[in-house]
């Protein structure tokens, strides 16, 4: 006699003179247990039944079978109505003010600190986020303090952030440039002002003093190579979206969508960006960042791009 059993995957075959005999061949890898009996195998039982031959089971195996078919599940009554209650908790969107406490950042063409800019802004951000009841939202500082940047990709890790956003106002050496960018990891920078703009942000741990490293060119680069194609993927979608609203509302340098060796987007598993919402080199610029209305402009542009990244994304839903 020969039966066969498909388990979805595998057609698994099993030939014997009389169903009486062990099973004498497992096909697709599946190897017998030879210590304990051919009959004893949930495997056997289920074939045997599902053949008609429960009789050839063993009584012990028929009883717990025809025992186990008639016991209601142990299971709370209320229990699945909580079940029915309960949702996956809205994304969590990592906010990074640059800078903070004794590393002031860029210094602005009438003297404002890029870290008293990016806190305002980031808080703006914050407020519009939290408005639409979509998203749960965390900043990696709310007060004017100094964090290394390995610390600030370790909180978005500890509180399993869908997406870290890094937001600043650097200085260029040219003070004419001016607009907005966006900036995604990679180990070789699009462009020399890019690679100049990661070098800074990258030397903001030199701040910290001994205790803190500053991390190497050499292991920046490895850094980037850690980084998953699916996080990659969702870094590029953001910093898509997000020079996508910019483009219409806010100055951009010309090729906004940038990419370099940043240490603060190098969390391998969370999409990152890093936005330099302008200059505080350029005059024009630097008087638009003071502005709360202009901080309010940028953060609306960017909470636009967060809604469109996550309506276009499973990544961190569910
Ligand atoms: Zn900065």
């Amino acid at each position: 006699m020969r039966l066969m059993v498909h388990d979805g995957k595998n057609e698994l075959k099993i030939l014997s003179e009389s169903p009486l005999l062990p099973c004498g061949t497992f096909r697709q890898g599946v190897t017998p247990d030879a210590s304990s009996s051919p009959l004893d195998s949930p495997f056997r039982r289920k074939l045997l039944l599902l053949a008609g031959l429960s009789s050839l089971l063993p009584i012990s195996a028929v009883a717990r079978t025809a025992a186990a078919a008639h016991t209601k599940p142990h299971t709370p009554l209320h229990a699945p109505a909580i079940l029915r209650n309960v949702r996956p908790p809205p994304p969590l969107v990592m906010l990074d003010p640059g800078h903070g406490g004794k590393d002031p950042g860029a210094i602005g063409y009438s003297g404002t600190y890029e870290k008293h800019v990016s806190e305002a802004a980031a808080a703006e951000l914050e407020r519009q986020l939290l408005a639409t009841g979509r998203y749960r939202v965390a900043l990696t500082r709310s007060s004017d303090r100094f964090i290394p940047l390995e610390g600030r990709v370790e909180m978005a890790q500890a509180h399993k952030a869908a997406l870290f956003i890094s937001m600043h106002a650097d200085a260029l050496h040219d003070p004419d440039v001016r607009g907005a960018s966006v900036y995604t990891l990679a180990s070789a920078a699009s462009d020399s002002q890019s690679a100049l703009i990661a070098q800074s942000e990258n030397s903001a741990d030199l701040f910290g003093g001994p205790h803190v490293h500053a991390t190497s060119p050499a292991v920046q680069q490895i850094l980037a190579s850690l980084v998953t194609e699916e996080t990659r993927r969702g870094s590029a979608h953001i910093a898509n979206s997000v020079v996508s609203s910019f483009h219409s509302r806010i100055a951009l340098l010309p090729h906004p969508q940038r990419h370099a060796a940043f240490v603060v987007l190098k969390a391998a598993d969370i999409p990152s960006v890093l936005v330099e919402m302008g200059f505080m080199s350029n005059r024009n610029d630097e008087a638009a960042l003071r502005q709360a209305g202009h901080r309010a402009m940028v953060a609306g542009a960017m909470r636009d791009a967060v809604d469109r990244y996550f309506a276009t994304t499973r990544i961190g839903i569910g």
